[in-house]
């Protein structure tokens, strides 16, 4: 796995062209090194002077349990993992319409992914 940076740095989206990977360390701050594959079916990344990365990032395996969407080098903040498939499942269970609550981006964080956002290859 020599493509990873053994030392990832906080608020650094590092990307590899070569292997179609993303990583950078979990939004929260917890430190879990997060890797998203850039592939049909897997995560798209897009750059238009601010990144982009689709689906939503679930660090459901983390103890933060961190799930957020990285949208115009922004951290837009949805409910934890497990929070949203409950709520998911209770809307299933009462034919409710599941309400998701984005919290405002964390100023700071996604100033440091935009200032250190690195093309790798
Ligand atoms: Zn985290």
């Amino acid at each position: 796995m020599t493509y990873v940076p053994r030392d990832l740095e906080d608020g650094r989206l590092y990307i590899s062209m070569e292997y179609a990977t993303a990583v950078h360390l979990c939004a929260c701050g917890c430190g879990a090194k997060t890797v998203t594959p850039l592939s049909r079916g897997g995560w798209t990344l897009t750059f238009n002077g601010a990144v982009t990365l689709r689906p939503s990032v679930g660090n459901g395996q983390a103890p933060c349990r961190s799930h957020y969407l990285v949208n115009d080098d922004k951290i837009r903040w949805l409910p934890p993992i497990e929070a949203a498939e409950t709520r998911a499942a209770i809307a299933r269970d009462h034919d409710v319409a599941a309400s998701v609550h984005a919290v405002p981006a964390r100023t700071g964080w996604w100033s440091r992914l935009r200032s250190a956002l690195r093309w790798r290859n």
